[in-house]
């Protein structure tokens, strides 16, 4: 196998990890070993498959772990495009790519081209640690909002034949301190849809408590249905003047404002931890800074060991099969079609012709069974553009960890990048047992089931 020409003397490149590697390295095992002794009664259970997400994460942009080669042949250009996790709602560098990628797609593919409006609902503190137990809740949530806003609409359009505003639903299970707060983020347009695909602008001085009202109403019928409330708990919540459901339209993006819709979608979407205000300390402590003060929580920060820290990452670590975010109204597939929005495919788009080197026949069969798996994990900018000439780049071949570990070795050995994991310098940390003893403040919110107070007033929920 030819080897890479490039490889820069004495180029040692930046150690792909971070604080949140750091510290799932260090404490997924003991996570594993306590999670249902300590941590399930307030984080919920942990799926089997939590654990492989982890796993993967600590591996995520690592080129030890398995890499695309891929060559220009214009200028003989050569480099390596190591494997992505892609896990849901854990890895921030996962999570910002496709945060990106999807309000890209969303602004330039399926948006029409009008006045929007994002939404923020939340639901009261007596009816978040459902979701803990039953993540199906927030599809249920998220199809409330939906049916509560088109009727909200609707209402406004009485000459129309079934209206529907075009809206994205975002569930969103984290507040801004990590802590368990199921919500939505919605992103509706600020009117409806004919059937014939014409829109009809809400009127500007739209009052929005109505859809209150029902999002209300709806939410509490529906956690009746799922026996996930009791009569005497919703009349108790009805009876109160705050019932701590919420409903935020402040924040409009007029028509032609695609900029402002993308960075809206891309919040919308972003993953529950900042990197930035994340850090592992030399005593093994975690703190994690908020951007607000948190009311509840009497503080504007984290401060936990290790392994609560990745116990309170659990509820929001999505799995693959759990749909996070869903287009409802205008923007559903049917009604994209009906209105000749999407064109109706004439042919399938023929995949791209790759060229593959064979001298390694030995691996030649696992690595064609898993060629289009590794491709698709490869999430980096372009790796079709030369960056030496802006040539097209070839991939010349996928190499896989376990199957291939020697070929990795041998490839960034002689690049230069052979510096694996297991054989970094580590700062030494110190388990905080001690520190453990005389804490009086536990760190996290531990769900109390007689606190029933209202959600303290203002937006302190917000990010
Ligand atoms: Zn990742
Ligand atoms: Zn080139």
């Amino acid at each position: 196998m030819p080897l890479p020409a490039d490889g820069h003397p004495g180029y040692r490149p930046r150690a792909p990890t971070n604080d949140l590697k750091d510290i799932v390295e260090d404490h997924l095992e003991e996570l594993l070993r306590v999670y249902d002794e300590r941590f399930r009664n307030t984080y919920g259970p942990m799926h089997p498959r939590v654990k492989d997400c982890l796993e993967s994460f600590i591996r995520c942009g690592d080129p030890h772990f398995g890499f695309l080669r891929v060559r220009c042949p214009d200028c003989g250009h050569d480099k390596i495009l190591p494997f992505s996790c892609k896990t849901r709602g854990l890895c921030p560098s996962c999570g910002q790519k496709r945060a990106i990628a999807w309000a890209e797609r969303m602004v330039e593919q399926v948006l029409p081209d009008v006045p929007y409006l994002q939404i923020v609902f939340t639901i009261p503190k007596m009816l978040r640690r459902a979701f803990l137990f039953d993540r199906s809740l927030y599809g249920e949530l998220s199809r409330v909002a939906y049916a509560s806003t088109r009727e909200f609409f609707g209402e406004h359009f009485p000459a129309l034949d079934d209206p529907v505003p075009a809206m994205i639903v975002a569930p969103q299970s984290f507040g801004n301190l990590l802590t368990c707060h199921p919500h939505l983020h919605s992103l509706s347009s600020l009117g409806v849809f004919d059937r014939e695909g014409t829109f009809h602008a809400a009127p500007a001085d739209l009052d929005f408590s109505p859809l209150e009202e029902l999002f209300r109403e709806r939410t509490l019928e529906m956690m009746l249905r799922r026996e996930k409330i009791s009569e005497e708990r919703v009349e108790l919540l009805r009876s109160w003047h705050h019932s701590g459901f919420n409903l935020d339209a402040s924040r409009k993006v007029d028509a032609g404002d695609r900029q402002s819709l993308e960075s809206l979608l891309q919040y919308i979407a972003r993953p529950p931890v900042s990197l930035r205000r994340l850090s592992y300390r030399s005593d093994g402590m975690v703190h994690y800074q908020g951007s607000k003060f948190h009311p509840g929580l009497g503080r504007d920060h984290q401060l936990v060991t290790g392994v609560e820290f990745l116990a309170m990452l659990v509820p929001h670590i999505s799995l693959r099969w759990e749909v996070t975010i869903r287009t409802y109204g205008a923007l559903s597939t049917t009604k994209r079609k009906n209105f000749g929005w999407i064109e109706e495919k004439t042919e399938a788009s023929a995949p791209d012709v790759l060229t593959v080197e064979e001298e390694d026949s030995n691996f030649v069969k696992v690595r064609r069974r898993n060629w289009a798996r590794l491709i698709a994990k490869v999430w980096l900018s372009d790796p079709e553009a030369c960056p030496e000439c802006g040539g097209h780049m070839r991939v010349l071949a996928a190499i896989s960890s376990p199957a291939q570990d020697d070929v990795i070795e041998r490839i960034l050995r002689c690049r230069n990048q052979w510096q694996p994991p297991w054989e970094r310098q580590r700062l030494p940390r110190g388990p905080p047992r001690q520190l453990e003893l005389f804490q009086d403040d536990p760190g996290v919110s531990v769900w109390d089931p007689e606190d029933e107070n209202q959600d303290p007033p203002g937006d302190w929920w917000l990010e």
